[in-house]
């Protein structure tokens, strides 16, 4: 397993380098949307700690990731006025995992809808600023 590049993508969201539709953020972790969303709404998780995944994060962080999963999954419900959530986490490349700090996608989900294909469609910026607003209202509601 390789180690934590200070340079990954989500490392230079964190650190305001590169732009992102933030959702949500506390001192341990922090939440955008993924620019190429499986299905509107498409949220990222991750610690502000440097993790590389699930294989080496700090179980605090850790901790702290899957309780703001679980506050942006109920919002993500009545944001969406979805009917399901899906969860997704990837390790390593043979378990799928793309970007090398530790993430959750959380997917609302419709009755019958399948998911669109991963890093295929990038969403407009018109839509994600939408769905953004949308989530962080229903997180602030809640
Ligand atoms: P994974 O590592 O979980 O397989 O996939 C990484 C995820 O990050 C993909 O869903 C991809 O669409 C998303 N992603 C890749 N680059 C960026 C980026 O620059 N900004 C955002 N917001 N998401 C990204």
């Amino acid at each position: 397993m390789g180690g934590y590049d200070n340079n990954n993508i989500f490392a230079k969201i964190l650190r305001g380098e590169l732009p992102a539709h933030k959702v949500y953020e506390d001192d341990k972790t922090f939440v955008f949307l993924d620019i190429m969303p499986r299905a509107p709404g498409h949220a990222l998780i991750i610690p502000k700690a440097p993790a590389r995944n699930l294989l080496d994060v700090a179980p605090g962080d850790l901790a702290a990731v899957m309780a703001t999963t679980q506050k942006v999954a109920r919002a993500a419900m009545k944001a969406f006025d979805a009917a399901g959530i899906t969860m997704q986490q990837f390790n390593e490349p043979a378990g799928g995992q793309v970007v090398f700090h530790l993430h959750v996608h959380i997917i609302p989900r419709q009755e019958g809808v399948p998911l669109k294909p991963p890093a295929t469609f990038k969403e407009t910026t018109e839509n994600l600023t939408a769905h953004a607003d949308r989530l962080r209202a229903a997180l602030n509601a809640a």
